[in-house]
């Protein structure tokens, strides 16, 4: 998609600190941070969020959370990690691509506050 910040991420048309990378999925961390470790796993392919994908997805989202379950440990997530998905803008989606959030590195309470 030619206006998404993360379809040029993914294609290497802006930059971006790359944590893991194949030839489906992209890893890279958040650009404003919000844990000691913040990464966003994304698919190179484009879809808005969870509420857009398809049967056709259903590989590709099995295979991010496989992904992100072997890379924790080498990303220092060794006491544990959060995962989110924001899914729409009321959930607080601002990107309009598929991602996962990946954040840990310090104690993180549920729920928040
Ligand atoms: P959302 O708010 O859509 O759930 O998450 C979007 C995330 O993308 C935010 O945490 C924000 O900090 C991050 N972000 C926005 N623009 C960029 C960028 O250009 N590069 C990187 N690495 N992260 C970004
Ligand atoms: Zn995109």
């Amino acid at each position: 998609m030619t206006d998404c910040i993360f379809c040029k991420i993914a294609a290497g048309e802006l930059p971006s600190t790359k944590v893991y990378e194949d030839d489906e999925i992209l890893g890279f961390r958040d650009l404003y941070p919000v844990a000691p470790v913040h990464v966003l796993f994304i698919p190179k392919k484009h879809f808005a969020n969870l509420g857009e994908a398809t049967a056709g997805n259903q590989a590709l989202l099995g295979k991010m959370l496989l992904v992100i379950g072997r890379e924790a440990a080498g990303l220092g997530l060794t006491e544990g990690y959060r995962i989110v998905s924001n899914c729409g803008e009321s959930a607080g989606q601002s990107v309009g691509h598929f991602h996962l959030h990946v954040m840990g590195g310090v104690d993180m309470m549920w729920p928040p506050g």
